[in-house]
């Protein structure tokens, strides 16, 4: 990605309610499928983007409402960037928040997979946060 060309972008911010959910896979899933990607890539981006968006609400939010503000943006070379922030609790360590079957859900609902699904289904993940400050959650991938 260095001398690639934005051909469209979209910036949105809804309220961190679990109906959302659906909400934000869907309109990311509407807005990247301009560039005609297979079902596959329709499919791992819309997942990806799920997970990153539950987060926001059950971990960063703890389900008390707050905002998620996600950006996309469509290159010329075929590659798309989501970035997903929200202004929550943030994340301690985000080396450790990044390992497979990390959780630190109480109840035991959360299997710790989310940020593992993220990698799997984008070709790059990158997380930076702050305590009490909120968690930015940066997804690449390049479509065929
Ligand atoms: P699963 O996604 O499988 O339901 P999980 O949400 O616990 O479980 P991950 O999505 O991999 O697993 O996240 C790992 C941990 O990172 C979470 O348990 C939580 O502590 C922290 N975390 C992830 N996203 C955020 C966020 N946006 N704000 C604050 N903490 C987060
Ligand atoms: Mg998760």
């Amino acid at each position: 990605m260095k001398d690639e060309k934005i051909l469209n972008k979209m910036n949105i911010s809804l309220p961190a309610l679990s109906v959302n959910e659906s909400v934000c896979r869907s309109v990311v899933g509407v807005f990247c499928a301009q560039l005609n990607p297979t079902i596959e890539e329709l499919a791992d981006i819309k997942c990806a983007v799920s997970e990153a968006v539950t987060n926001c609400i059950v971990h960063a939010y703890k389900n008390n409402g707050g905002v998620i503000y996600i950006s996309t943006v469509l290159y010329n070379d075929r590659s798309v960037k989501i970035e997903i922030r929200d202004k929550g609790c943030g994340i301690a360590d985000v080396k450790q928040a990044l390992q497979p079957l990390f959780t630190t859900d109480p109840d035991g609902e959360r299997s710790g997979m989310g940020f593992s699904v993220m990698e799997t289904f984008t070709d790059k993940l990158s997380v930076s946060s702050r305590l009490g400050k909120g968690t930015k959650v940066t997804l690449k991938k390049r479509l065929s």
